[in-house]
């Protein structure tokens, strides 16, 4: 590490990394604050996608970091991958938020679906068919988005996705609407949450499909304007399907794997928060250097002298530490199958890094004062971007409070 260079999020010796994580996380720190960081300003104030950010994800060969080694991928696991999105996050939270939507289709695609129950011949059909998504990123350097979101039930995990897939000789015809794609107008396929239409039944849950769908599929359409917030990198507009034709081999699970996944492993549901993580570290970050009149362009006025200015400070290290410490376990023990304990913990997790992002961002304006908040600074953006992530579904900061009210009070299967 250079003199110049920003300490990890994670200390690889005090938090036991493995060398994959090290170097991933080494590679992500070093491209976020020598390309993302002075990049991000732009991507906010134009709500435009980090497409430039993306080569240099792609020339890492970080679009391809959970792709299997056998298909030229990094290979990295779950930790591995919420770690490294975490110093990229710190960075530009518009990229490591769409970065995890494309992650998602190796990750899920792969170790997720590795340990889940298949049928011999399923787990053939679906090794054949991920090896063709795994070509087209690690070849061809193809960018996947992941829209659920419908502004309904459904992307809050309770009721069946209304967009359907009917079959249509080996392939199948997809109609419906999703919100919030972020990606849209960029991403080279589409991951599409869907339920598959069996008949006049009605649609069930356990009939979720994951589909990619082409960019340049018949039908689709992006649609809607996107002036957001915070996040603004995402471009996060409307995706429209009107009997959208794929072909069978375009599934990124076997049927019902998806369903089998989100019961077993509700830790794929975390994969939002790194982002947040990083983004609570820049804030404090940021703080600690503005204080110490290390920012460039402040004309290196030290403000650090004010006991309250320290005692804000302290309180931002605290509930750093605090975030970063259940958050790391609660990625550490990601498991198929987890306990009870585990479930409610990566609830407590998410919440805690989503909210505790936004706070920390809120008590970093405080602390350094007016003239942190121009645009000129990072800081607002910071503040802006950590609002949206308690309202990532399904584990929005609500719906995590609930769960974990009802699972502490209420044992498998007790009722009043
Ligand atoms: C910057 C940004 C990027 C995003 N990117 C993506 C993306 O790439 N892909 C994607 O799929 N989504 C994405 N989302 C969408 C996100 O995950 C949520 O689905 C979205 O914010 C929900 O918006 P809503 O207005 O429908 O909200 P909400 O009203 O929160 O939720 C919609 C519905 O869910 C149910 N619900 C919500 N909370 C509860 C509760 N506590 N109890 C019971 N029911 C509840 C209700 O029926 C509610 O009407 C993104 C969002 C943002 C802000």
């Amino acid at each position: 590490m250079t003199a110049d260079e920003d300490a990890p999020i994670f200390d690889p010796a005090a938090f036991r990394l493995t060398v994959q994580e090290a170097e991933l996380t080494t590679l992500a720190r070093r491209l976020g604050q020598n390309k993302f960081a002075a990049r991000a300003a732009t991507f906010d104030r134009e709500a435009r996608f980090p497409t430039e950010n993306y080569q240099d994800l792609r020339d890492a060969g970080l679009l391809g970091i959970c792709v299997p080694r056998e298909h030229g991928g990094f290979g990295a696991d779950y930790r591995a991958y919420a770690l490294t999105a975490a110093e990229i996050g710190r960075y530009c939270g518009a990229t490591a938020l769409t970065w995890n939507m494309h992650v998602c289709s190796c990750l899920w695609s792969g170790p997720l679906a590795d340990g889940m129950d298949m049928s011999n011949a399923e787990r053939a059909e679906h090794e054949r068919r991920r090896a063709q998504h795994y070509a087209r990123i690690i070849g061809a350097g193809a960018i996947y988005a992941q829209p659920f979101s419908e502004g309904g039930t459904a992307a809050a995990g309770a009721v069946p996705f209304a967009t359907t897939a009917r079959r249509d000789g080996d392939g199948w015809r997809l109609s419906g609407r999703k919100i919030f794609a972020s990606l849209s107008g960029s991403a080279d396929y589409y991951g599409i949450l869907c339920t598959e239409a069996q008949g006049d039944a009605a649609l069930s849950r356990r009939n979720t499909l994951y589909v990619a769908v082409p960019a340049t599929a018949a039908g689709l359409t992006v649609t809607g304007d996107w002036d957001p917030l915070g996040m603004r990198g995402t471009v996060s507009r409307t995706l429209l399907l009107d009997n959208v034709y794929v072909g069978a081999d375009e599934a990124i699970m076997p049927a019902g794997v998806y369903y089998q996944a989100a019961i077993r492993m509700p830790h794929m549901f975390m994969t939002l928060t790194p982002t947040y993580i990083g983004i609570a570290q820049a804030a404090y970050d940021f703080t600690v250097r503005y204080l110490r009149g290390e920012v460039p362009g402040q004309g290196g006025d030290k403000r650090r002298a004010s006991p309250s200015k320290q005692h804000n400070v302290a309180e931002m290290q605290i509930r750093l530490e605090q975030t970063k410490s259940l958050w790391f376990q609660a990625v550490s023990e990601a498991r198929i199958d987890p306990t009870r304990e585990q479930v409610m913990r990566a609830y407590a997790a998410q919440f805690s890094a989503m909210e505790n992002a936004n706070e920390l961002c809120q008590l970093a304006v405080r602390t350094c004062g007016g003239q942190s908040m121009l645009k000129s600074l990072p800081l607002e953006r910071l503040y802006r971007d950590s609002r949206c992530g308690s309202l990532m579904l399904p584990w929005s900061a609500d719906l995590c409070l609930e769960r974990i009210g009802r699972d502490a009070l209420y044992l498998p299967g007790e009722s009043d």
